[in-house]
């Protein structure tokens, strides 16, 4: 039996399809239009016991592994959710697992029990407006001041900032380069926190994203998560776990957008007969399987391996582009073959066109990934 198949994870599967049929299929659209979820969502996914999946039962969430974070993640895309609300209803997925690894009771009492028990928000801060893709070459600074820090700069599209009570945030606290980094736990209303108003985006619409402004932050010594200059390492150790999160979520799309397309191509007639009765159409629809089923089987194999402790550095890499470029051939497609339906906002597989198209971008974009593979291929 696989991993991905066990009598638990069937049960944790059919727990999040439920959730998603009832709480968020049917408000989806609305959230979209409204371009941010309801805090309500969150209490609900952690009484469905959603939400804590993936942390550990000391920290207030539900057990388990990554896989069944992952299983859930996938289970709601299928079925009928979508990436962006992933993004957003599980920001914590990201903005989380430093502080619990880190083990500071203190700060695990402070957020990580709230934020999985759907009380709070927490966001994680890395990218500034002169620093994405190059981590490294981050600004923000924080100055040691007394027994705390003061932190002045900016980070620049940030996931669910405009709702977060909670922000685990790069900063820089030493020289240079991968050595002088930290993160920090700020808070909402800490004085000199400012946050934009949500960013008008292509997709993922759902997902709230905003700009951050530190000016002048007072933030006690003991919001230090880790140690000091140790936080590129931390933010890099981290980086497995949302890749191939943002794979999963990609496979999951096309196998979403596969069903529906499948559904509308046997039932939509042209010139008198089903779509599906031409030839045409039965290649396009078996490659769109083709890719997605690689998609999953390979993206599955590297968690496996990354389960077992392997060092699988470059795999998620090709995971993750790989997933992307079978999910952006997939919804490209479906569109397609929905015709003009695929172009109406009312129409599933539109949202995912638009979606899905920050799935190359975030966590690392298709040509960093790429050049980690070449780096480890050459070195
Ligand atoms: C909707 C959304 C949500 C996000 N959520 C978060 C969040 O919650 N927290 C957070 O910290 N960040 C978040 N991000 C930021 C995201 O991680 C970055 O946008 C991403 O890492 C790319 O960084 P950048 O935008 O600065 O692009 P850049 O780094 O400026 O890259 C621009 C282009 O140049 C290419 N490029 C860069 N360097 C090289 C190179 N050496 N060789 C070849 N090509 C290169 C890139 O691949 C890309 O195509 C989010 C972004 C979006 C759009």
């Amino acid at each position: 039996m696989s991993s991905w198949d066990t009598d638990e994870r069937r049960a944790l599967r059919a727990s999040a399809r439920r959730f998603t049929e009832a709480e968020i299929a049917p408000h989806l659209a609305a959230w979209e239009e409204a371009g941010t979820l309801p805090r309500e969502l969150h209490r609900k996914a952690a009484a469905a016991g959603l939400l804590g999946v993936g942390f550990p039962e000391e920290a207030g969430g539900q057990g388990g592994s990554a896989i069944d974070t992952l299983v859930v993640a996938e289970e709601i895309i299928q079925a009928g959710g979508s990436s962006g609300l992933v993004a957003s209803l599980f920001t914590h997925g990201i903005g989380l697992p430093h502080l619990v690894e880190a083990g500071n009771k203190a700060l695990v009492d402070k957020v990580a029990r709230p934020v999985l028990a759907g009380e709070k928000i927490v966001s994680l801060a890395i990218t500034e407006p002169d620093a994405g893709s190059d981590v490294a070459g981050l600004t923000t600074r924080a100055v040691r001041d007394g027994d705390g820090y003061v932190v002045d700069g900016a980070k620049l599209y940030i996931t669910s900032a405009t709702r977060a009570d909670f922000f685990t945030v790069a900063v820089r606290t030493g020289g240079d380069g991968v050595g002088g980094i930290s993160l920090l736990l700020l808070e909402r209303d800490m004085p000199g926190v400012t946050v934009s108003a949500p960013l008008k985006k292509m997709g993922w619409l759902c997902s709230d994203t905003a700009e951050l402004t530190f000016a002048g932050v007072r933030v006690p010594a003991e919001h230090l998560i880790g140690e000091e200059n140790a936080g590129f390492y931390a933010i890099m150790g981290q980086f497995a776990a949302e890749r191939l999160s943002l794979a999963v979520q990609a496979y999951a799309t096309a196998q979403r957008c596969l069903d529906l397309t499948l559904a509308w191509v046997r039932d939509r007639r042209t010139f008198g007969r089903p779509l599906a009765s031409r030839q045409v159409v039965q290649h396009r629809v078996a490659e769109m399987a083709r890719q997605t089923d690689v998609a999953r089987t390979y993206t599955r194999a590297v968690i496996d391996d990354w389960q077992a402790g392997k060092n699988v550095l470059s795999q998620v890499a090709m995971a993750k582009n790989t997933a992307v470029a079978a999910c952006d051939f997939v919804v490209d497609n479906a569109v397609q073959l929905h015709g003009g339906m695929g172009y109406m906002r009312e129409t599933e597989v539109e949202r995912h066109y638009r979606d899905s198209r920050i799935l190359g971008i975030g966590g690392g974009t298709n040509e960093i990934m790429t050049e980690i593979v070449a780096k480890l291929l050459l070195a």
